[in-house]
């Protein structure tokens, strides 16, 4: 099969290789599409995978192609996405789970061979099948839209809570939209490329802030009186806007932490003092839940998609050949051009089978 395999730091390439063995409980999905995690550009481009040569890509959508061992309700032929961390099930944090604070986890597309390829393998556990009327793309989104509902789910948002979001790319564009979907006061959107704000403005949303244009700190206080948000999201991951989620929040918010931070943060004694006066509670929020206790984000981010309250598409600003991935990831490092959700997609990727 081929796949796009990562050798080194910014060397990946595109060529054959061999299809997956299975073990018993784990199934071979013949990829359909697979999304660029945010993620995955610094993994490619500047830290590496655990370890060479590996298959990148965790957001992925595809068809059963065989399964060994029993089948757990999934067939060869279903339609699926795959919750790419595999848990131990040993650890407390398994049997209590919470799968995401795993001790000892694999993960595809990092720790084993992921998504950017033909072929994929995944145990039969880590499976959900799609709603009929969800593609293969939309499917690849299960994913993200799980990250997003994961870190609001976190925030507990309460209906007319007020709302910052920093960030307005895939993630931040998704967790706009389960802001909306669950009741909300006012969302607030944050990012400084005029194009994400445009994919947002597209979605209704109408409180977006440029903050190359103006101070989102000082616009969004205007907006709400002084008071500042009941809840921030800080899905940028820069210095800046954790700060500026400390300035955002009111007397008693909440902060949500989602974006990984690139390099070291200093607060200033106003800033950590911020955070005492006024109460703030930090959170950080990390994946997603697959189990049904308390509840599996997975089949409720599919409910959205099936029922088109959860709206992924437009967030697709290119769908590429795995042959085009090192160029693609060039692109995205370097910036050379606007992007959203990069999106791998193999032929018959549209719904249907
Ligand atoms: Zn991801
Ligand atoms: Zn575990």
């Amino acid at each position: 099969m081929k796949a796009a395999v990562l050798y080194g730091v910014g060397d990946l390439r595109y060529e054959e290789v061999e299809i997956p063995q299975l073990k018993e409980g784990e199934a071979l999905i013949k990829v359909k599409a697979c999304g660029v995690c945010g993620s995955d550009v610094p993994r490619v481009m500047e830290k590496g995978t655990y370890s060479f040569p590996l298959i990148p890509g965790h957001e992925l959508a595809g068809k059963v192609a065989r399964i060994e061992g029993k089948s757990q309700g999934i067939k060869e032929g279903d339609r699926v996405t795959v919750f790419p961390l595999i848990p131990c099930l040993k650890c407390p944090y398994c049997k209590a789970g919470r799968y995401n604070l795993c001790d000892s986890y694999s993960y595809l597309g990092s720790r084993c061979n992921g998504g950017f390829a033909e072929y994929v393998k995944a145990p039969l556990k880590n499976l959900i099948r799609l709603p009929r009327t969800v593609s293969y793309e939309e499917g690849a989104f299960t994913e993200p839209a799980s990250v997003a509902l994961h870190a609001l789910r976190r925030s507990k948002l309460d209906a007319g809570d007020e709302i910052a979001i920093l960030g307005a790319g895939p993630i931040g564009v998704l967790l706009a939209q389960w802001a909306a979907i669950l009741g909300a006061g006012e969302v607030f959107l944050v990012d400084i490329e005029e194009e994400k704000l445009k994919v947002a403005r597209g979605y209704g949303f109408g409180k977006l802030v440029n903050a190359k244009e103006e101070d989102p700190v000082e616009r969004i206080r205007k907006d709400t009186g002084g008071k500042g948000v009941d809840i921030v999201v800080e899905a940028a991951g820069t210095s800046l806007t954790l700060k500026e989620s400390i300035k955002l929040a009111k007397k008693g918010g909440r902060i949500v932490l989602l974006g990984n931070i690139r390099g070291e943060v200093v607060l200033s004694e106003s800033l950590v003092s911020g955070i005492l006066r006024k109460e703030l509670t930090i959170l950080g929020t990390w994946n997603s839940s697959f189990t049904h206790f308390p509840k599996n984000e997975w089949a409720i981010s599919l409910k959205f998609m099936q029922e088109g309250k959860l709206k992924v598409r437009p967030l697709i600003s290119h769908r590429l050949h795995l042959s085009q991935a090192r160029e693609a990831f060039q692109m995205m490092y370097e910036k050379r051009e606007f992007y959203n959700k990069v999106m791998f997609v193999f032929e018959e990727s549209e719904r249907g089978d």
